[in-house]
């Protein structure tokens, strides 16, 4: 098959353009990455640090370990499936993989009948808790950059998560609004430098209040849209503060409340996110409001969209016994963990695993130059997708995958590959008499 990779000019770097970003969920494709041969990237484009950093993590392949000692591939593989064939409690997560390494994944994990969940999920479900509980009314990227004349984003600042937030989605005049206007306000949380220097040209008001306080707020602003003279100060933000921005919500003509689920501190931030999803409701009897909830580190919502349309239910379920258990409190990674044998952990999109109880076993597919605590049974180095192959990404608000391109050839395999050639390695199950 004919690649598409370009070939090195002699002598000068191959340089990429329009590249996709599969990191941070917001769905960059304007990247310019130039590469060193053999496997050295850059990106020249933009400063934002994650995908500076990312792009810039590309270590030469390394073989597999099994218990610390170089391996072929296929010997690596052989290893995992016996280790996996004899699994009691196994646990298939981090998932840090693109939709086809989730399929795989959940593919195996269906034939284990095992637990699956994202690392990151803690931040989704503050999320999907509301959308569980509630419903919501949300909004997509799009018709913030091009229908939103008034932006509230709600707690600390996304763009510490998401650093191209406001430059690629708010700082470009709406093009649906006559004439083109847009206003920001920060409740509860203060603007990073750097976001203030992209909204310089916008009118932007800070209120900072108290960012563990924000769900206080949302509630202050529902009450004081319903009557003004209910108008009462919270969150260290007084009652004129709120008294004006419920006015200017009610006036609105297309409000967006954003938020980053995963910023908000304390055990119960799904209350938060319900008070925000509150006053979006309670917005929407003056005026057009939706919320925005951030989110897409690592595929999470890619790998979340496809455990739903392949279950019918979201992360955080078990699949032993022949019928998937969606309990998001019970089948949450970090407490199975502590019950689990077996632990399957993929993560693709960065060189991190973490530790597990000294008793587990662990099998790692992870990117070459991961920091282990402790060595894992088994190790698979495996490719990142968007850089060493083609992989399609869903950005934060689920309505777009994206296609990366593969820019090197390290000689990684993908996490697909890797988990498909475990599944057809694992020991036949006896037919039934
Ligand atoms: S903001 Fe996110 S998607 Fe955009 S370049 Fe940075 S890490 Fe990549």
């Amino acid at each position: 098959m004919a690649s598409d990779r370009p070939t090195h000019p002699i002598g000068r770097p191959v340089v990429h353009h329009d590249v996709v970003c599969p990191f941070c969920g917001l769905g960059c494709d304007d990247l310019t990455v130039e590469e060193e041969p053999p496997s050295t990237l850059a990106v020249r484009s933009t400063d934002c640090p994650v995908a500076r950093e990312r792009f810039s993590h590309t270590p030469v392949a390394e073989p597999p370990r099994v218990a610390g000692v170089p391996v072929p591939l296929a010997e690596a593989v052989e290893a995992a499936a016996a280790l996996l064939g004899a699994a009691q409690a196994p646990l298939v997560a981090g998932l840090g993989t693109d939709v086809d390494g989730a399929r795989a994944a959940l593919s195996l994990a269906e034939r284990l009948g095992a637990v699956v969940d994202h690392a990151l999920s803690d931040g989704l479900y503050r999320n999907l808790a509301v959308l569980q509980r509630t419903g919501w009314i949300a909004t997509t990227l799009a018709e913030l950059r091009n229908r939103c004349d008034l932006l509230l984003v709600a707690g600390p600042d996304p763009a510490a998560l998401h650093p191209r937030l406001f430059e690629r989605w708010v700082a470009p005049a709406p093009a649906f609004q006559t004439p083109p206007s847009r206003e920001v306000v920060f409740l509860c949380g203060e603007p990073l430098d750097t976001t203030r220097a992209v909204l310089s040209g916008l009118p932007v008001t800070v209120l900072p209040g108290d960012p563990a306080r924000t769900g206080d707020a949302a509630a202050a602003l529902a009450a004081a849209l319903a009557d003004p003279s209910r108008a009462a100060g919270a969150a260290g933000i007084g009652a004129g503060d709120i008294a004006a921005l419920a006015e200017r919500l009610r006036t609105a003509r297309y409000a967006v409340v954003a938020w980053g689920a995963a910023a908000f501190a304390g055990p119960h931030a799904d209350l938060t996110v319900e008070r925000l999803v509150g006053l979006v409701r309670d917005a929407n009897r003056h005026t057009r409001c939706a919320g925005l909830p951030l989110a897409g580190h690592d595929n999470i919502v890619g790998v979340n969209q496809v455990c739903t349309w392949r279950f019918g239910v979201p992360l955080r379920t078990s699949l032993a016994g022949g019928t998937p258990r969606h309990d998001p409190h019970r089948f949450d990674w970090a407490r199975y963990a502590a019950v689990a044998d077996v632990v399957v952990w993929v993560s693709s999109f960065r060189p991190e695993v973490p530790a597990f109880p000294a008793d587990t076993t662990v099998v790692a597919l992870a990117p070459p130059g991961t920091a282990f605590a402790d060595e894992p049974a088994v190790f698979i180095p495996v490719g990142t997708p968007g850089i060493d192959h083609p992989a399609h990404v869903f950005r934060s608000d689920t309505v777009v995958a994206l296609r990366g391109r593969g820019l090197i050839d390290r000689g990684l395999p993908g996490v697909a590959a890797v988990l498909k050639a475990i599944a057809a390695a694992l020991p036949q199950e006896a037919p039934a008499c």
